[in-house]
Parts: structure tokens; sequence; C-alpha cells
């Protein structure tokens, strides 16, 4: 007998709405309770896909108080699937203690292959793709000079997510610490309207978003370190 499943992780769209599977719109309307990271923002998206179904909030704030009560509701036969505001849950976004917590209680979990922010940005790039390290969002201050030095010894395409305000800041902190000839790619607001790719070596790439109010969201891949 095939083993139930008691959580489907869904990745949903990081913009364009196009980009969501045959099986997540399956999956999404056969589960007894979609998990939401912002009940509004996911409420939206399926009524345009003309799905209705009782959403409950799950977030970094309330994950720690709910999941018990899942475990047990899915030990109880209920069907959850998980989904945050853009892209695949647990990738910056919560889901990592969720899954765990499943797991741990015996229960199966399928995370759906689908949407992320990191895999288009790092094609895009034009850098090797064989062996690469995704470090999520750099933080922003303690530690971000001792991360920043040690990444620069890293020969694997590095990937890191900034947000607009802060990819000027960033970048010229990475050029300190990997010089101005190291190749970087910026891709900003994939899969919508506004999508750039901007590739070359960091003085470069500094000058070109230096010359403009940046906006959207960002991806940054580096290149690794050369011999
Ligand atoms: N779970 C998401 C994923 O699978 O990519 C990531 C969620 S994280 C909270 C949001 C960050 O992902 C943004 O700040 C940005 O760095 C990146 N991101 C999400 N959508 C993007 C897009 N359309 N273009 C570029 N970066 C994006």
């Amino acid at each position: 007998m095939e083993k139930k499943i008691a959580l489907y992780v869904v990745p949903t769209p990081i913009g364009n709405r196009g980009d969501i599977t045959l099986r997540a719109l399956e999956i999404l309307k056969s589960v007894d309770i979609i998990l939401a990271e912002d009940t509004r923002t996911s409420g939206q998206l399926l009524k345009h896909y003309e799905i209705s179904k009782s959403l409950q909030s799950f977030h970094i704030f309330n994950e720690h108080q709910v999941v018990e009560k899942l475990i047990t509701r899915m030990k109880g036969g209920e069907t959850f699937a998980l989904v945050s505001d853009a892209g695949t849950p647990g990738i910056s976004d919560p889901g990592f203690l969720l899954i765990r917590e499943c797991l741990t209680a015996g229960l199966t979990v399928e995370c759906l292959p689908g949407p992320t922010a990191l895999i288009p940005a790092l094609v895009n790039s034009g850098f090797p793709t064989d062996r690469f390290v995704f470090e999520g969002f750099l933080p922003h201050k303690k530690g971000k000079q001792t991360l920043l030095k040690k990444l620069a010894e890293e020969d694997r395409t590095i990937i890191v997510y900034e947000s607009p305000h802060r990819l000027v800041k960033t970048l010229e902190q990475m050029k300190e610490f990997f010089g101005n000839e190291r190749r970087v790619s910026v891709s900003r607001e994939l899969t919508k309207l506004h999508e750039e790719t901007f590739t070359g070596p960091l003085e470069q790439v500094l000058v070109h978003f230096q010359q403009k109010e940046v906006k959207g969201e960002i991806v940054i891949v580096i290149d690794g370190k050369r011999e």
C-alpha cells in the first residue's frame, strides 16, 4: 500500500503566475488544509487559480506554537500543503521546523519541484553550475564582513539573496574582499515585467546599480575563486 503523504511542500510562482505546476494545482485542490505564510497573499493566488480551500496561517512568529497541534492533526489523518509567499517553502522561508518535526513523528513529507529564485539566477549568470553554495540572506551587520572574507576564498559559485536597498552597499563590501575583477551576476525581478540580469566584473556591476534607484527582488551570484 502506498504511504499517505501528511504534508506536501508546494512551491508557488516567484512572479509570473504561469509558473505554477499542474501537480501543484492538483495537490492544492486535494489537501484538507493549506498552511500559508500570509493567508491574504496566498488567498489571492488561490483565487486566481480558482481554488477555494481553507487556509491556516503558518509563519516564523507562530510556527513554534502551532507545530505540535499540526502534527497531532496529521496523525489523525488530515492532509496539509505548505506554501510561502513566493517560491519554495523552507528556502529562506518558513518550513524547516515543520518538516523536521513531521519526519521525527514518522509522517511522510513530499516537496514538489517548482519555482525558486536561486536556480534561474544561477543559470542566468553563466557561471559554473556543477558546484555551488547558497548562503540565503547575508547577516545585516554582525558577521557580514567575516562571512564575506570567508566567501572570497570559496571556489564554488556562490548565491545570496539581497534586498534592493542593501544591494549597492553589499556590492561595495564584496568589492573590498573579492576584488574589482571578480565576476558577479545580479538577477532582479525574475519572471516579472522588469526582469533584468546584469553580469560583469564587480566594479562594473557596482557602477551599473549605483546609477539608478534599485527596485524589486534581487539575487546575487558570484563566480567562485579561480587559481
Ligand atoms: N522561498 C523563496 C525562494 O524559493 O526563492 C525565497 C523567499 S525570500 C523571503 C525572498 C527573496 O528571494 C527575495 O528577497 C529575493 O532575494 C529572492 N527572490 C524572490 N523572488 C524573486 C524574483 N522574482 N527575482 C529575484 N529574486 C527573487
